[in-house]
């Protein structure tokens, strides 16, 4: 029988996992299907007795059904409460299970660009602290790294280094980001700029020290102005592709049965569907 999988949004469109899934299913010769499904907020309970029924294996949550699928769920893990954010649902014997798999997706690409990485690290600078920014918390905090996070709104990285720490976390705003440069081993950019020609006007990233990493979870451009500045400094960078691509790794391993790998080819194929 071909086992379903799928990813829910609203919109849904704009998603390449239909593309990267499929990529693997062709790959390893599966009898399955991939597909975008949009699904309103009105509809997401109806959708979820669709995955009870057991049409599907399971499939990916995106925007804006990330924090309501938690009511839905006939169980969550622990990581995808601290996350504050299911992306991942594993149908079985008639139950939803949710989970969030960002957070590996943040490690697998770091691990696989940047090998060691985290070893000896003694300071990540992580700016923003919207949805995305909780699960890279996550992860980092996982290697027991040192946290500054600095966020346009100050209260909303208050409140969120309140939740997950507060031990090993400094907070401020980006007007921080020159003071906190030169004690980074660490950039992450959580936050939007970088989209739509944005940038960071005010860092001045030749206060980081060499051998800096500098990483961005933006991906479309593929190197935003953040990245191509460090690189044109002689820092080392990791753009944020790879996220997407590793995070997309356990869910497909759980309803289809087979461990897929991120190969340059599954790169190259989703890369050519971004600005440039
Ligand atoms: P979000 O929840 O809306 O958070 C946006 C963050 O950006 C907040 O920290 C916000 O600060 C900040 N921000 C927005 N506009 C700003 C501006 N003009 N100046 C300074 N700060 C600004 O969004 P999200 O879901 O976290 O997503 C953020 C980015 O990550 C998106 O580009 C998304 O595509 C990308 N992403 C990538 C992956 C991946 O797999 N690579 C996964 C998830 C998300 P305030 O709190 O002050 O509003």
């Amino acid at each position: 029988m071909t086992t379903k999988a799928f990813v829910i949004g609203h919109p849904i469109a704009h998603s390449r996992s239909p593309l990267i899934h499929g990529t693997w299913l062709a790959e390893h010769g599966i009898d399955g299907t991939y597909e975008a499904i949009d699904v309103p907020p009105d509809a997401l309970e109806s959708f979820f007795e669709r995955l009870r029924g057991g049409e599907f294996a399971g499939g990916n949550v995106t925007i804006p059904h990330k924090q309501a699928v938690f009511a839905l769920c006939d169980s969550v893990d622990e990581l995808a409460r601290k996350i504050g954010a299911v992306n991942t649902l594993v149908a079985r014997d008639g139950k939803v299970h949710g989970t969030n798999t960002d957070y590996l997706g943040f490690l697998g690409n770091l691990d696989a660009k940047a090998p060691g990485w985290s070893d000896r690290l003694d300071c990540a600078l992580v700016l923003g602290a919207g949805g995305a920014a909780r699960a890279v918390l996550v992860a980092l905090q996982s290697r027991n790294i040192p946290i500054v996070l600095l966020n346009r709104t100050r209260e909303t990285g208050d409140r969120l280094a309140s939740e997950l720490g507060p031990e090993g976390f400094t907070v401020g705003t980006l007007e921080n980001i020159n003071a906190s440069a030169p004690h980074a081993g660490l950039v992450v950019n959580t936050t939007s700029i970088g989209m739509h020609g944005t940038r960071f006007d005010q860092f001045d990233i030749s206060l980081l020290r060499p051998g800096t990493l500098v990483t961005d979870i933006v991906y479309s451009p593929l190197e935003t102005p953040l990245l191509a500045d460090a690189r044109a400094r002689g820092l080392p960078t990791v753009d944020g592709l790879g996220m997407l691509l590793h995070q997309a790794v356990p869910g497909f391993a759980a309803w289809f049965g087979v461990q897929p790998t991120v190969t340059p080819d599954l790169r190259a194929r989703i890369e050519a569907t971004l600005d440039h």
